[in-house]
């Protein structure tokens, strides 16, 4: 097959969104499959998906989209992914390849895995790129440029369908790592998942804080006090935000679906976190200046691999996201 040729006939995207989106212009964009089907759960987004053209067709029900394609992408949250699989498992034709771009990858062997019928193949995927935005309009092309794409088949894959999802991701920007999908869980679990958690956390934190001060300032008619933490929010705080913006359904699902993993990390964490709380208490410089020095040279390897993105809150290309 010439570099040009599409790598697909008919592709198959349940779920429109930042992600759909995304592989969808990209897919159009680079000519990787000759035609792009899409389909997604409200009547709002399917019409917005039409408007903004990226879709060669547009379909009601995920058993409808499904329908001759060759390669089938589930791009909606992992928690949706067994009652999907079990719509489409009758309407998936021979030889199909089914794949998705979700964050946890045990759950979609748990539970994509046993619809899958004879003569089609199963190979999940993660697409280490995104942002905190969601929706059909804040997909991109590019999205996935120079970023890692993690695939997960199950021990026996058809070596030839992994391959073929590969070389999709390939031209589609992407460097490709093949995992086993509890080892994947385990690393993304401390290096997204975890991150995600705190950001959630430390906002909420905030927030109450603030609640507070307002409350005491409106007590104490001679301060005025006015959303101090959006004010300074450039100390630190800003970014936390920004990753604390991320869709809540889909981290809701990402949470539930790598449960054990993320509790285990966050137990390592709070270790950490509180022998540097004992460090601050009796005054040991010398070990937090050690642990921070580490952690800048850790910095310092990101942005050699080329995954820092950018911190510019007005570029869209910022990986906040798993
Ligand atoms: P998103 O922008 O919120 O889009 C989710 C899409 O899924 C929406 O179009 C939504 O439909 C659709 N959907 C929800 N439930 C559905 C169902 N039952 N049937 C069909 N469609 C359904 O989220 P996203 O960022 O694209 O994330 C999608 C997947 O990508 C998730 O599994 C996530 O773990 C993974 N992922 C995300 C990122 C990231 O940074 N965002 C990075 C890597 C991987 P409606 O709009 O019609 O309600």
């Amino acid at each position: 097959m010439s570099a040009d040729e599409p790598l697909f006939e008919r592709m198959a995207l349940i779920g429109l969104g930042l992600l759909g989106s995304s592989l969808a212009r990209v897919a159009k964009h680079k000519g990787l499959v000759r035609h792009v089907a899409g389909s997604t759960r409200s009547r709002e987004t399917l019409e917005r998906a039409s408007e903004l053209g990226f879709l060669d067709s547009i379909h009601e029900t995920p058993q409808e989209v499904v329908a001759g394609a060759d390669l089938v992408v589930l791009c909606s949250p992992v928690g949706t992914y067994g009652d999907i699989a079990t719509a489409i498992a009758p309407a998936l034709r021979g030889g199909a390849i089914v794949t998705d771009v979700g964050s946890v990858k045990q759950a979609v062997v748990r539970d994509v895995g046993p619809h899958i019928p004879e003569g089609v193949h199963l190979v999940p995927g993660h697409p280490v790129a995104g942002t905190e935005q969601s929706g059909p309009d804040a997909g991109f092309a590019e999205l996935f440029e120079d970023r890692y794409c993690i695939l997960t088949p199950p021990p026996g894959t058809d070596p030839q369908a992994v391959e073929r999802v590969a070389e999709f991701w390939r031209r589609a920007g992407s460097m490709i790592e093949v995992m086993d999908p509890h080892h994947h869980d385990r690393v993304l679990a401390i290096t997204s998942h975890l991150p995600h958690l705190i950001a959630y956390t430390i906002v909420g934190t905030a927030s109450d804080l603030e609640s507070q001060l307002l409350r005491e300032a409106a007590e104490d008619s001679d301060v005025v006090r006015t959303r101090e933490v959006i004010r300074y929010s450039a100390g630190g705080f800003r970014d936390f935000t920004r990753i604390a913006a991320s869709p809540p359904e889909m981290w809701r699902d990402i949470f539930l679906n790598n449960r054990e993993t993320v509790l285990e990390m966050l137990g390592r964490f709070t270790e950490d976190l509180t022998a540097l709380q004992r460090a601050i208490r009796w005054g040991e410089g010398d070990k937090l200046f050690e642990w921070f020095d580490r952690t800048r040279t850790i910095r310092q390897g990101v942005v050699d691999m080329r995954q820092a993105g950018s911190f510019n809150p007005v570029e869209q290309k910022d990986d906040s996201a798993d």
